[in-house]
């Protein structure tokens, strides 16, 4: 029976008892005849609000016609066309502020799953061995990508889409950037991010792994070798808040604990033999989709308290709703309208706990969100084992430092021109690299501009 509207198809999950033990995926996925079913709730819209929100447009309502057909091959195709990872996108966009937002059932936060249904169409394909073929016109041109996160990968598969022969230079020994060493697998499985990265490989993408661009091999090289660069290297390096006790034991940037947690599995430590220290009590410092992420890895590692510490309230709390959900679900303890003023360390340089100043909300500042003031002497202290700051990153000055001849704005981020040029000719940049701390989706439309850039310079250049 077609069901136009009426409520969201409920998606399975691991209960909370058993997912805070483990780092499965929480969410289980549709299986056919719920996606299906989901699918049937579109009214196919005119005018596509949800294909206009989307950064790479992606033809939203084809794919959902396909599904509801049972054509989950064509739909497949229909999502891989403008975005070359649909299996992680599915799974970690913002959606409720792109396609679903818009959606008119999203009034009633009905929105159609968009995500969940493209997550669907991607795992299909992967389970049953269909991939995208294109034909590729090889050109003699050479371009080389530094970074294989969601920018670096998209740019990646577009420029061997228009024929040039790539080569990508990873400084980490696995390919995927955040998608493997930031996002836990209980949120992105990482079979699926090292499946969705094999497609570079099929499609003739030569990888460099354990290649740090600045240090193993120099960026006037690649400009002397290759016809183009894209400069994918994201904002690695983390932000702290620059008070007493930052450097006491126990103490860590959100992306080093992820880092020991997610990519050298310090989890099964002593199996693998990166060890991490988290304590029983934790805290964590800020409450976007990073500090969420760390929180919810520190309960899967054995912590009993798990502190937000927030200088808003939940209300305005950054993090994706559906991870937000998931984190209270988990029993995460939200502390709101506190600011850290100093971490607390014993003799032999351990943190035992953190001072913190209370704070009320003001006027609305640029972000629209209430400011947070501080009440003047309302210090009060909490006894803490870890604690970790997830204050957002910038990019890593390793890259920068090399080449001074490249332009950066003041927060270190690259200078580019509307179709992301660099301020050097045939150089051209996206994702966090340009933006600080965005999302995948964003550095993945930056890819697609970025290859399209290159093609018409390498054109421009021919002439
Ligand atoms: P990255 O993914 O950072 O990739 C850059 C790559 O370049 C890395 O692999 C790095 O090793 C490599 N590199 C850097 N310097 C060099 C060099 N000199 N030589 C060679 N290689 C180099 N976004 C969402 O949309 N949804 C989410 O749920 C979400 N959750 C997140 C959770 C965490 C913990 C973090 C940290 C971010 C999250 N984001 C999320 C943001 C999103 O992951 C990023 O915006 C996105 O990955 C940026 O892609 P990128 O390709 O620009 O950079
Ligand atoms: Fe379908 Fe919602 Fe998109 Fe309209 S906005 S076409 S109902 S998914």
């Amino acid at each position: 029976m077609i069901q136009i509207g009426g409520t969201r198809v409920v998606m399975e999950e691991q209960s909370v008892n058993e997912r805070v033990k483990n780092f499965r995926s929480v969410p289980f996925g549709y299986n056919a005849e719920e996606a299906i079913a989901e699918a049937q709730r579109c009214i196919q819209c005119i005018h596509g609000p949800c294909e206009k929100l989307c950064p790479v447009h992606m033809d939203i309502k084809a794919m959902i016609r396909e599904i509801v057909a049972g054509n989950f091959k064509k739909a497949f195709f229909i999502a891989k066309k403008d975005n070359a990872i649909p299996a992680i996108t599915g799974r970690v966009c913002p959606q409720e502020e792109q396609c679903e937002g818009v959606c008119p059932f999203s009034l009633t936060c009905n929105g159609i799953n968009i995500g969940k249904l493209e997550a669907f169409v991607a795992d299909w394909a992967m389970n049953n061995g269909v991939k995208e073929g294109f034909h590729i016109e090889e050109k003699p041109e050479k371009v080389a990508v530094i970074g294989s996160g969601p920018a670096g990968i998209s740019c990646a598969v577009d420029l061997r889409k228009y024929g040039y022969k790539v080569t990508m230079f990873e400084a980490l020994h696995k390919a995927g950037g955040v998608l493997q060493y930031g996002i836990p697998a209980f949120r992105l499985p990482k079979d699926i991010v090292d499946y969705e990265i094999s497609y570079l490989t099929e499609v003739g993408v030569e990888v460099k792994l354990n290649h740090i661009v600045g240090q193993n091999i120099m960026f006037n090289e690649l400009r002397k070798k290759f016809g183009a660069v894209f400069i994918g290297t994201g904002a690695g390096a983390p932000q702290f808040l620059g008070i007493e006790g930052e450097r006491l034991k126990g103490l860590y940037s959100a992306n080093e604990f992820l880092f020991r947690t997610n990519l050298m599995k310090a989890y099964k430590f002593p199996e693998y033999d990166t060890p991490i220290v988290c304590g029983n009590t934790i805290g964590v410092i800020g409450a976007g989709n990073v500090a969420m992420d760390v929180a919810r890895c520190a309960i899967r590692l054995g912590a009993k308290d798990v502190y937000i510490l927030y200088r808003r309230t939940k209300k305005e709390a950054p993090a994706r709703d559906e991870e937000l959900q998931h984190a209270i679900e988990e029993k995460l303890k939200f502390i709101e309208l506190v600011n850290p003023t100093r971490v607390l360390g014993n003799e032999d340089g351990w943190v035992t706990g953190i001072e913190l100043l209370k704070m009320k909300l003001g006027e609305p500042d640029k972000s629209g969100r209430p400011r947070p003031i501080k009440i003047e002497g309302s210090e009060f202290t909490m006894k803490l084992d870890t604690v970790v700051e997830a204050l957002g990153s910038k990019p890593n000055r390793l890259f920068l430092d090399q080449t001074p001849e490249l332009e950066t704005t003041r927060w270190g981020t690259f200078k580019v021109d509307e179709n992301l040029m660099t301020n050097i000719e045939g150089v051209v940049a996206g994702g966090d690299a340009i933006r600080g701390n965005a999302t995948v989706i964003l550095a993945l439309g930056d890819g697609r501009k970025a290859a399209e850039s290159i093609h018409n310079y390498i054109l421009r250049r021919r002439k």
